[in-house]
């Protein structure tokens, strides 16, 4: 998968040489090359201009670090930009709303949308403890319904059983009213595709969202398609409020357009991506780890990372030196930490490498992996008024905040008691502390 647009992405890393700075001259060639390689690969010809120009105001001026050489330091824009181009963030599915939640499946015969919901549900069943509902409305072809009903018994979720001449929207009422009285948390809902974008199929998936008002509208489709891939993207961005998009195999021939693409030309995210044909094969999709992919050349992104480290270092002693000059530690400082976390391989990996008297304060405050990303939608949702004055958190801001970050009121209030925790353990630390702990953790 991407080769092609891995080995000329490689090539760019020869056309610049020692050189200081990045200029407008030097980057040149190097960008044309980049243009060659996403046209090669599909991309999107809109795409590939508004990236080039993105690169290019991004590498301008840069200052090329460390022991890094100019065509390093240009594909670490690049690299950048290729995880901005698939949304930055991982895209979590969304599920926060009154049981059942509703996840509509959509696209085009033969993307993957029948698959795709049976390993969804096993994937939610797996990962995120849920009861799961499995409804097909694609009553054009029995053989789908039936292959959905086989997915479900495989897996151990549940399948709504249609009666013959069932409709659609019959279907989809009474399932729902099933998943209710059955207490599921989940109804994935199968639909009908068609060869290519048809009236009919977009009017029916267009009633069936009205009807079921599902909290995720996602559109199923094949990596393979290159350009048709986004074509299709768009008719069905246009017809259906579409909430995230899932990429299916992933593990095929794709030149990798269709990956690079999608965000932009739908607005929406890609939640998932289907990696291979078992019912295993369906992984949340993260745009770093993406990119790093595409671009292939492990070793370099190691040394720009390495570089980049340099610069954190740098953060982490403005941090240490804020505090030392009696400015208090808010709730910006504290998510900041949390992503250092993140860079370092999490909280797991950080505990075993905290001297003592630190590591038992940070159990006090009991923060494992999982909340890392949540902590961050909750600082994410505050003003930057908040994040600098936590006290001005009162029962009002924080309801808006915790429906802002799709969590309860209480997780809230935990975040703010283990800011304070934190905030504690910040002043126990000594002057220069923070920056030395930061280094031993760097390790
Ligand atoms: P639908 O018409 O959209 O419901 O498509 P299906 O779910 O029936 O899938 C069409 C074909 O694609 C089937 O043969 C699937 O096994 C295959 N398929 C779906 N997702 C993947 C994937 O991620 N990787 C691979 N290799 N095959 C897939």
């Amino acid at each position: 998968m991407f080769d092609n647009l891995t080995s000329r992405l490689s090539g760019v890393i020869k056309t610049l040489r020692g050189e200081a700075r990045l200029t407008e001259n030097n980057i040149q060639e190097a960008l044309r090359e980049v243009r060659m390689a996403l046209l090669e690969a599909d991309v999107a010809l809109p795409v590939v201009k508004e990236f080039i120009a993105r690169v290019k105001e991004k590498a301008v001026g840069k200052e090329v670090i460390g022991s890094l050489s100019p065509g390093q330091a240009l594909v670490g824009v690049v690299h950048q930009e290729i995880i901005a181009l698939m949304g930055g963030e991982k895209a979590d599915i969304n599920l926060s709303t009154v049981p059942p939640a509703v996840i509509l499946m959509a696209g085009l015969q033969g993307a993957g949308k029948t698959t795709s919901s049976g390993k969804l549900a096993k994937w939610l069943m797996e990962n995120k403890k849920k009861k799961v509902l499995l409804v097909s409305c694609d009553i054009y072809r029995p053989a789908a319904i039936h292959q959905l009903g086989l997915l479900a018994s495989q897996i151990g979720a549940d399948f709504f059983p249609v009666q013959t001449g069932q409709q659609p929207k019959e279907i989809a009422s009474a399932a729902l009213s099933f998943a209710k009285t059955h207490f599921h948390d989940v109804m994935i809902v199968d639909t009908a595709g068609r060869l290519a974008i048809d009236e009919a199929m977009m009017k029916e998936i267009g009633e069936l969202e009205t009807l079921l008002k599902p909290i995720e509208t996602l559109f199923v489709v094949d990596a393979m398609q290159g350009q048709d891939a986004v074509n299709t993207a768009k008719a069905f961005a246009e017809a259906l409020p579409l909430t995230g998009v899932i990429l299916t195999k992933l593990d095929g021939d794709s030149r990798g357009g269709a990956a690079l693409s999608v965000l932009h030309v739908t607005g929406k995210p890609i939640k998932f991506a289907g990696v291979a044909e078992k019912l295993t094969g369906l992984e949340p999709f993260h745009p770093d780890r993406m990119a790093s992919r595409i671009l292939g050349m492990g070793d370099v992104l190691g040394l720009i990372e390495e570089a980049q480290r340099g610069v954190d270092q740098r953060e982490a002693e403005k941090l240490a030196k804020k505090m030392k000059s009696g400015k208090s530690f808010d709730l910006s400082d504290f998510k900041m930490q949390f992503q250092q976390m993140k860079n370092m391989g999490g909280m797991s990996a950080m505990m075993e490498k905290l001297p003592t008297q630190l590591s038992q304060a940070a159990q006090n405050v009991k923060i494992d992996d999982k909340v890392i990303g949540r902590t961050e939608a909750i600082i994410n949702a505050m003003t930057p008024q908040e994040r600098a004055k936590p006290e001005i958190l009162k029962a009002s801001r924080k309801r808006r905040i915790a429906a802002g970050a799709g969590v309860t009121v209480q997780e809230v209030n935990r975040l703010l008691a283990q800011f304070e925790q934190a905030q504690k353990m910040m002043k126990m630390m000594s002057k220069g502390g923070m920056t030395k702990m930061l280094r031993s953790m760097k390790g």
